[in-house]
């Protein structure tokens, strides 16, 4: 007996000619990646985020930053991608899925295959010099850096910061502005592990309903956006989003 709120949300996704996802941090919790935005289950709980992820910390202080951050990298080492991430993937393959938009950088959709990504805040793939821009790839650095050294230019001496996005820093502009043209394209919205709480995630589903599009939510915990949803699914989404997908091929 397959629950009706897949049945609806696999009959959406049928209908749809244009499918655009939308993911956050719950779509990573399940692979052990905690979820860093959220005060009260994450690495903030431990750090004031202005003292340690904004830009102007992290050029007092990269120590800082780095005794932050990582905790993530070390996970992210292992880490590998849930049944969730596996079927955003296959959809894309398939037909089924235009791009996924994603406030994750743990780089876990490219692992499950999922080819058209845009990271709305970034990646830990490379660092890039805060003083002169010079950029390297992260993971030949990555023993040293877990080892507790900090990583320097090789080529002015200035501080390395992984490609994520701090406080403070403005967002890739191309991702940005691309994500708001798949919002604006799509005619359903699958919104996977996202408390729809951080901008500009939060107005990416606001804008494809202006323009008549249909919102599948799949989420543990409400968002504010919970109202919008043609289809609301509070459920484990490494649990729901599979079932979504097998009433779908069906
Ligand atoms: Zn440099």
């Amino acid at each position: 007996m397959i629950p009706p709120v897949i049945r609806q949300a696999s009959n959406l996704l049928r209908r749809s000619g244009y499918t655009v996802a939308l993911t956050g941090a719950g779509i990573s919790t399940p692979s052990g990646i905690p979820d860093f935005r959220t005060p009260a289950a994450g690495l903030w709980s431990q750090f004031d985020p202005l003292e340690v992820a904004s830009i102007w910390a992290f050029a007092e202080h990269p120590e800082r930053f780095y005794r932050w951050i990582r905790p993530l990298l070390r996970r992210l080492m292992t880490a590998q991608p849930n049944a969730a991430h596996h079927v955003l993937a296959e959809m894309e393959s398939r037909g089924a899925l235009r791009a996924v938009i994603t406030q994750n950088v743990d780089s876990l959709h490219q692992a499950a295959g999922s080819r058209r990504v845009l990271e709305l805040h970034g990646h830990t793939r490379a660092a890039t010099c805060i003083d002169c821009g010079f950029e390297q790839p992260t993971a030949p650095m990555l023993p040293a850096l877990l080892s507790g050294a900090l990583p320097r230019c090789p080529r002015c001496g200035g501080w390395l910061k992984p490609n994520v996005i701090l406080y403070g820093e403005l967002l890739p502009y191309d991702v940005l502005r691309a994500a708001q043209q798949e919002a604006l394209a799509c005619e359903v919205m699958l919104i996977v592990g996202s408390s729809l709480e951080v901008l500009p995630a939060a107005d990416l589903p606001l804008l494809a309903r202006r323009r008549g599009a249909r919102l599948i939510l799949i989420n543990q915990t409400s968002t504010p956006l919970d109202d919008q949803a043609e289809v609301l699914i509070h459920d484990d989404v490494a649990r729901a989003l599979p079932q979504v997908w097998h009433d779908l091929a069906d």
